[in-house]
């Protein structure tokens, strides 16, 4: 027998409506390319997502045809959010911090009809317009009177001009929710970029849980500032949350040092913030050094790589700002695991408290999870049996855009997982704590050594800027572990005060055999140690225990 209830679709175009209606005057705040701030309401933003709905009809867009952007988070990108996804198009955000060769492969591979780019990146337009046919119309996201007269990329519009001949009237059309919405490439640091194509369904599931209490807790009364990118992983699903929550919304644009980031949070009153462990690192350095306090910030989510205790300490206890370490990725949507605690953590002493709160938390309903053994079977909830962590749920991919071959594995049940990549422990509680990639696990002598656990002792140092563990070949037991470092500025430490450092914190045979001194630790295109640069800078290294 089947329910009588009505079964509307869940379509992205219902959360701008809803914002549109219910949330009119709620602001978005955007720091634009061209350096000043712009302000506007989700009423406004719903009219001109309708405007470029209208657009792209004009264009003659089919359903499920996409259109790109290379962009900063700021309204405009909002408003392709919405219009792209709600007029049936499939939105296809490109990371710009990608090299561009691989750019004019992904615009390529996915086909993008037309394009929508920033004037930043109008270099990057510039290298690749020529290599990518498919494309129709470029088009700058500025005014028409900031349009480069001669960029030499036929047919260049600008967005204001594009859209603001149309009606910001517009009837969105209905469809099957599982219709794809967007899509987003992972960065490819291990071969050709991969893209999960998200629907309308699996976003709209997730907008309503990333708003959960116990996840990101969104509500009317928040003032958010999303420094994830909107390029990368729909900026964690924070602008579908936004609309169905109706918080004011903080966009950086392309300033994110700590001095920009910490001014917009000050002067937007900003009450939640989401980001990487590398962008809260320029924060805490803007602001320690100048005695800086936030007045209104209460919490953030760190995630994309593990947050360093130390850093989760600083901002619980200098601060006061909690901290909800975060974890997922580009084929979950992204939302996994959050950490907060549960009631019964209430009474614990703080620094037990602090050993929860530094794992990567709890499943989201709607996410399912386990972890299995190299024979596949699955391995206890002791918080100290680790495997590879699998997952399974509406928001989580079935199959890549174009992909041949399945990436899941077939359970007992008949339903597949997706192998995460990771490698991780779950206590009996539910929470979960990633040890590594399971590319970046070093072994020693038999046993597994944790990147990020020696990582995060090293980050808990004064002196260091940030701290990459891998491992290096070793003639008796395999692999053994070294900390490439930076210190910060002005900061002075040896390897020897490093490693001893180490003494009590790690037991011996997990100690690093050695501290490399580097200028920088080579970042990826979301802002993550890329190991694989830092291994081909030092594969002339010998360990002086070899
Ligand atoms: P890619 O770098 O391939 O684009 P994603 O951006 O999707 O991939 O990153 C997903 C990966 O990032 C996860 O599989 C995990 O290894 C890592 N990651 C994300 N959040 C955390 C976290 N809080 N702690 C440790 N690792 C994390």
């Amino acid at each position: 027998m089947l329910g009588l209830m009505q079964s509307q679709p869940l379509l992205i175009s219902s959360l701008i409506e809803f914002a549109a209606r219910h949330h009119r005057d709620a602001e978005i705040v955007s720091r634009r390319v061209e350096g000043d701030i712009h302000r506007y309401t989700y009423k406004d933003l719903a009219g001109r997502a309708r405007q470029l709905a209208n657009a792209l009809d004009a264009m003659g867009l089919q359903p499920g045809d996409r259109v790109a952007s290379l962009a900063w988070n700021g309204y405009r990108h909002m408003e392709m959010y919405f219009g792209v996804s709600g007029s049936g198009r499939v939105l296809h955000t490109v990371n710009p911090r990608l090299h561009p060769e691989q750019i004019a492969w992904i615009i390529n591979h996915a086909e993008d009809r037309a394009l929508c780019f920033d004037l930043s990146f109008l270099p990057i337009i510039q290298a690749v317009h020529a290599k990518c046919p498919l494309v129709k119309q470029w088009v700058a996201l500025c005014d028409a009177d900031k349009l480069p007269a001669d960029s030499g990329i036929p047919g260049l519009v600008s967005y204001e001009a594009w859209i603001g001949s149309h009606s910001d009237q517009y009837q969105w059309p209905q469809f099957d929710e599982n219709t794809a919405s967007s899509m987003c490439y992972t960065s490819g640091t291990t071969g050709n970029p991969k893209a999960a194509l998200y629907s309308h369904r699996s976003s709209t599931l997730h907008a309503y849980a990333a708003a959960l209490p116990d996840v990101m807790c969104l509500s009317a009364r928040d003032s958010v500032l999303p420094v994830v990118p909107m390029f990368h992983v729909n900026a964690w699903g924070i602008p579908y949350s936004a609309a169905l929550t109706g918080c004011k919304l903080v966009f950086p644009g392309p300033a994110l040092d700590g001095k920009s980031v910490y001014e917009l949070m000050e002067a937007e009153g900003v009450t939640f913030a989401a980001g990487v462990p590398t962008v809260w690192q320029m924060l805490l350095s803007h602001m320690k050094p100048a005695g800086l306090r936030f007045s209104t910030l209460k919490r953030t989510v760190i995630g994309g790589s593990a947050c360093p205790p130390a850093m989760l300490n600083t901002f619980q206890d200098e601060y006061g700002v909690s901290v909800l370490h975060a974890w997922g990725m580009t084929e979950m949507s992204p939302l996994g695991t959050l950490c907060s605690l549960k009631n019964k953590h209430l009474e614990m002493p703080k620094d037990e408290q602090m050993k929860i709160l530094q794992k990567q938390g709890r499943a989201i309903y709607g996410v399912e999870m386990k972890i299995v053994g190299d024979d596949g079977q699955e391995q206890p909830w002791d918080g100290k049996s680790f495997g590879d962590l699998l997952v399974r749920g509406p928001w989580i991919i079935d199959s890549y855009y174009k992909g041949s071959a399945s990436p899941l594995i077939q359970g007992d049940d008949g339903h597949g997982w997706f192998p995460t990549g990771d490698v991780a422990t779950i206590d009996a509680d539910g929470y979960m704590q990633i040890t590594d990639r399971s590319k970046d696990v070093i072994k020693s002598g038999g046993e597994w050594i944790s990147s990020i656990d020696i990582e995060n002792i090293a980050m808990a140092h004064p002196a260091v800027a940030m701290a990459a563990c891998i491992g290096m070949p070793h003639p008796k037991w395999d692999e053994r572990p070294i900390v490439a470092v930076t210190r910060k500025p002005g900061a002075e430490l040896s390897r020897e005060e490093l490693l001893q450092f180490y003494e009590g914190k790690a037991a011996k045979w997990q100690v690093p055999d050695d501290v490399v001194f580097v200028e920088s630790i080579p970042l990826g295109a979301t802002g993550k140690m890329l190991k694989t640069k830092l291994r081909e800078s030092l594969k002339d290294y010998k360990l002086p225990t070899a």
